[in-house]
């Protein structure tokens, strides 16, 4: 089965292509599965989200693109969240939503996959200053917050601190192992998302490495372009899915209101 939960919209302020287009071309790649999954609205970083006064529109327009290709596709619904207390819109944890992906794009308030966003004393150097050990370790400390929180379904992109390609010799450690059994622990999936070819690093998140740890965890996978163009949309997913099945996996996750199905891929 062919799966992709992972896309962005023009509501995110950095995405293009309207939702109707996503799902066409959707259809056109022959996917069976395919979920919205924009940024939720946060107190913080606003320029890069939907605010939450535009979540009813995300929503109806989705509801309406459901209906009008059911049969076709099955279209699910869902947000990017990042897990971050203090600036948190609760709102986005009362939808009633298939899934929520849990991501993490911030370490204390520093947007490090985002080389735009140098504010409030976070500078280009970022990296550097805190040093790769520190920066590696906060991140996947990050990861393990968020999914003992128990507030989302998917971990996305597990292993984005490797974006600039800081960490292509690093090795999975105890900070990797340790977000993993929280993840494992929480019952949640991990994605293979697709957009680290399109970056940097150049390389799927997770590496094929904490792929198959993840697998030894049982910790169920599934795909996503996060999509933030038409042309991104499923972009190398043969290798994704060659990847899951060399690491073991042989079925997907899906949800459905919040509940999670395998299904063989
Ligand atoms: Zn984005
Ligand atoms: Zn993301």
């Amino acid at each position: 089965m062919n799966i992709d939960l992972h896309n962005h919209t023009p509501r995110c302020n950095h995405a293009t292509g309207s939702m109707e287009a996503f799902a066409l071309e959707a259809i056109a790649q022959k996917i069976d599965v395919f979920g919205f999954s924009d940024h939720a609205p946060l107190r913080w970083d606003e320029g890069y989200r939907m605010s939450a006064d535009e979540m009813d529109a995300y929503e109806s327009e989705f509801f309406a693109l459901k209906d009008k290709y059911k049969g076709k596709i099955v279209l699910l619904l869902g947000y990017e969240a990042d897990y971050l207390p203090s600036k948190a819109i609760d709102a986005v944890f009362e939808r009633k939503v298939d899934y929520l992906i849990g991501s993490a794009h911030f370490i204390d308030l520093w947007s490090f996959d985002n080389p735009e966003s140098v504010f409030d004393g976070f500078g280009a150097d970022e990296f550097n200053k805190r040093g790769l050990d520190e920066t590696w370790r906060a991140y996947f400390a990050a990861i393990a917050d968020m999914a003992a929180s128990g507030l989302f379904d998917i971990v996305g992109h597990f292993d984005l601190i490797k974006i600039f390609g800081h960490y292509r010799e690093k090795k999975p450690d105890e900070a990797v192992e340790n977000a993993l059994a929280a993840i494992a622990k929480a019952g949640m999936a991990i994605e293979i998302n697709f957009s680290g070819w399109r970056k940097p690093v150049k390389e799927q998140y997770p590496s094929a490495e904490i792929l198959k740890l993840a697998y030894a965890l049982k910790i169920p996978i599934t795909f996503g372009s996060d999509a933030h163009a038409i042309d991104h949309i499923g972009y190398k997913r043969p290798l994704a899915y060659d990847l899951a099945r060399s690491a073991g996996y042989s079925e997907a996750a899906i949800f459905e209101n919040r509940k999670m199905r395998l299904v063989k891929i």
